[in-house]
C-alpha cells in the first residue's frame, strides 16, 4: 500500500524557459525549430509543479498517520477500535488519492 510515485522533473526557471522561449528562428513550435530550447507548454510545467506538491502533501499526510499509527494509545476497548477505523479510513483515502 506504500506506493510511492515519481516526482516530475521540472527544470529551474521554467515558467522563463518553456514555450519555446529564446527561439532565435522565429518557429512557431519545436518541429520547425532548430535551435536548443525547451518548447514544452508552461500549461504542461504547471501541472507537474502542482502534481509533485500533491504528492508532498500525500506523504507528508502518510508520515503523519504512520506516527499516529505508533504513539496513539487509548485505554478503552472501544476507544482502540474507533482509533483503527479512523486510521483505515484515513490509508484508505490516501491509497485513492495516490492513484
Ligand atoms: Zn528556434
Amino acid at each position: 500500500m506504500n506506493e510511492r510515485r515519481q516526482k516530475y522533473n521540472v527544470p529551474e526557471n521554467w515558467e522563463k524557459t518553456c514555450d519555446g522561449a529564446g527561439c532565435r528562428c522565429g518557429a512557431w513550435n519545436s518541429g520547425e525549430c532548430g535551435c536548443d530550447v525547451d518548447w514544452t507548454p508552461h500549461e504542461t510545467y504547471r501541472m507537474m509543479v502542482e502534481l509533485n506538491f500533491q504528492q508532498e502533501e500525500i506523504e507528508r499526510l502518510r508520515g503523519a498517520l504512520e506516527r499516529a499509527r505508533r504513539d496513539l494509545r487509548c485505554n478503552c476497548t472501544l476507544g482502540q477500535i474507533w482509533l483503527k477505523n479512523v486510521m483505515d479510513d484515513i490509508e484508505k483515502a490516501l491509497a485513492e488519492t495516490a492513484k
